[in-house]
């Protein structure tokens, strides 16, 4: 029997796969179709998803062959700008949100997992799976149409809007589709518009938006196109530029279309992630409006937040229980996620006189607000997610730093050989104990060192010349989880807490007696 087998080899699966690797999992990932989307589709990448990659070890190809934007512009009807979002306010190494088309985002992360061992299985399809208290049983048809039964510990649906794990778990998945139409094109855009951020254009009908892709890209969407445009047939470039001229207030020339198509947009979620051993995660479990460019992000960091809860379990180093956190914390995230770009989308994208006025008038006040600003910023990097109301994190007051559940920034640690380094890279794979400012030749931390070898590494925070921190500089503990959510934090002058938390979540090391409480 394998630990796991992954329904779905785009972003999400692809994500999760890298995930268990790290964790050691014994898995399978199957895709029915014959490889990456050949479309660019998604193509905002997060800050806090580069977060992600920098602590799967992968993020260098997606900064090398990525195009960092670091702004949104909208245009009024006479050439005049309404209002701007700047991303400098993003508080991360990454002060942007990465234009990436997603058949590159999966070819990275496909090629990653090739060197890491792990082949994808193409053209193999999930056909049904049956499970009870102690395993699954997928049925799979494999390329040559031969069926095959596949049994593992877990069953990680993985596979998109038209999710049949969904399906077979009878999961509600409650929604709606907007009325409204949108017309897409990845063309090269001529315009004397600055490349380094996303345009919007502000015209009475609708918006129109250009996004650019670098490498002489752009990305076009157009909200409610004219009647004349024919759902049976792609829109074409001509089509595409009559539509640019009339609604863009500069000059914008098209040409090299690449992919031009129509879409309507879902929101939907469903009413649970988890049941029994099988797991919905991304678009399987939660489609929504493309603005704010949330939905790839949501859908991997679904994957991140799974991986490490598995590996424990897995290893014996967690009770079960401990996976019934992942719908606890991603849910809340997913129904926020729906709310934000359902509200984004009916305010950008206004096509009644009301709420474009509304939208017209209120651009230049968020424009100047430093504080909107940051907030924008914090939602939209996705900074901002929070799991403060899990059942499995423990905060104990401290007067500054990131509380339990909130993202862990990075910092500067020292290093084996005492230099610097930062803590970002040194996560995703065990618990690390970040120690500000504490004894770390006290009996009590090296007894905690010592018993949770190899699930919880020790760093000792260094602080800066002067004096300061994101993490403060009072003495005090943070437990930082593989995901970079902060699990647990307290005074230094409190051991007894920090080991009573890891007592209550974590085995000792090589010894399962969680399984066995
Ligand atoms: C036109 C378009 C534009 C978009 N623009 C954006 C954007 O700008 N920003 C954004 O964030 N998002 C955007 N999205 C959405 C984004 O593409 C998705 O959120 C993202 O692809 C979700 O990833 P996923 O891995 O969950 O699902 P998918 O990418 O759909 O991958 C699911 C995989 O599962 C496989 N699969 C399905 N059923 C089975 C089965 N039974 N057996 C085996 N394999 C199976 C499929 O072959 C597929 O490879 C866009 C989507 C479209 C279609």
């Amino acid at each position: 029997m394998i630990d796991a087998l992954i329904i779905g080899a785009g972003p999400v699966g692809l994500s999760m796969a890298i995930g268990l690797t790290r964790q050691g999992l014994n898995y399978r990932i199957i895709d029915m179709g014959t490889g990456p989307v050949p479309e660019s589709r998604a193509i905002g990448i997060q800050a806090r998803t580069l977060e992600m990659l920098e602590m799967a070890g992968v993020v260098e190809p997606f900064i090398e062959q990525g195009h960092p934007l670091r702004g949104f512009i909208l245009h009024g009807p006479e050439g005049r700008q309404l209002g701007s979002l700047s991303f400098e306010h993003i508080k991360s190494r990454y002060p942007f949100i990465l234009a990436l088309p997603q058949n590159d985002t999966e070819r990275i992360l496909t090629e990653h997992l090739r060197r890491l061992g792990v082949q994808v299985e193409r053209l193999t399809k999930l056909l049904s799976f049956r499970q009870d208290q102690d395993q699954v049983t997928a049925q799979i048809q494999r390329p040559d149409g031969g069926i095959e039964d596949v049994t593992c510990q877990w069953l990680l649906g993985c596979d998109g809007i038209h999710s049949r794990v969904r399906e077979v778990l009878a999961l509600q998945f409650p929604g709606k589709t907007y009325d409204l139409r949108f017309i897409l094109a990845d063309c090269h855009a001529e315009m004397e518009l600055s490349d380094d951020h996303a345009h919007g254009f502000a015209h009475r009908t609708s918006l129109v938006a250009i996004f650019p892709l670098g490498h002489a890209r752009h990305r076009l969407v157009a909200a409610d196109p004219p009647a004349c445009f024919d759902w049976q047939r792609k829109p074409t470039l001509a089509e595409w530029q009559e539509l640019v001229d009339a609604r863009a207030s500069v000059p914008i020339r098209l040409s090299e279309p690449k992919w031009t198509t129509f879409f309507r947009v879902q929101c939907r979620l469903v009413d649970r992630l988890k049941r029994g051993r099988v797991f919905v995660l991304g678009d399987a479990a939660h489609v929504h409006s493309p603005a704010l460019a949330q939905g790839m992000n949501t859908g991997m960091q679904d994957a991140w937040n799974l991986g490490w809860k598995l590996g424990l379990v897995r290893k014996g180093l967690a009770k079960p229980e401990l996976l019934d956190s992942f719908e606890a914390e991603r849910l809340p995230v997913e129904r926020r996620v729906l709310d934000i770009t359902d509200f984004t989308q009916n305010v950008v994208g206004a096509t009644d006189r009301f709420r474009q006025a509304a939208r017209d008038l209120l651009a230049p006040l968020f424009t100047r607000s430093v504080a909107v600003q940051r907030r924008i910023s914090l939602i939209v990097s996705e900074l901002g997610v929070n799991y403060h109301d899990s059942p499995i994190v423990e905060d104990h007051h401290l007067p500054h730093g990131p509380k339990a559940g909130q993202r862990a920034p990075d910092a500067i640690v020292a290093g084996r050989d005492g230099m610097p380094v930062h803590l970002m890279p040194l996560l995703g794979r065990n618990h690390v104990l970040l120690t500000v400012d504490a004894d770390l030749s006290s009996p009590a931390l090296k007894e905690i060192a010592q018993d949770y070898a190899g699930i919880v590494d020790v760093q000792a925070l260094t602080i800066d010349a002067a004096g300061t921190s994101v993490y403060g500089n009072t003495p005090a503990f943070y437990l930082i989880r593989p995901d970079g959510h902060v699990a647990f934090r307290c005074g230094a002058q409190h051991p007894e807490l920090l080991r009573a938390y890891l007592g209550r979540m974590l085995a000792v090391a090589g010894v399962s007696q969680l399984q066995h409480a």
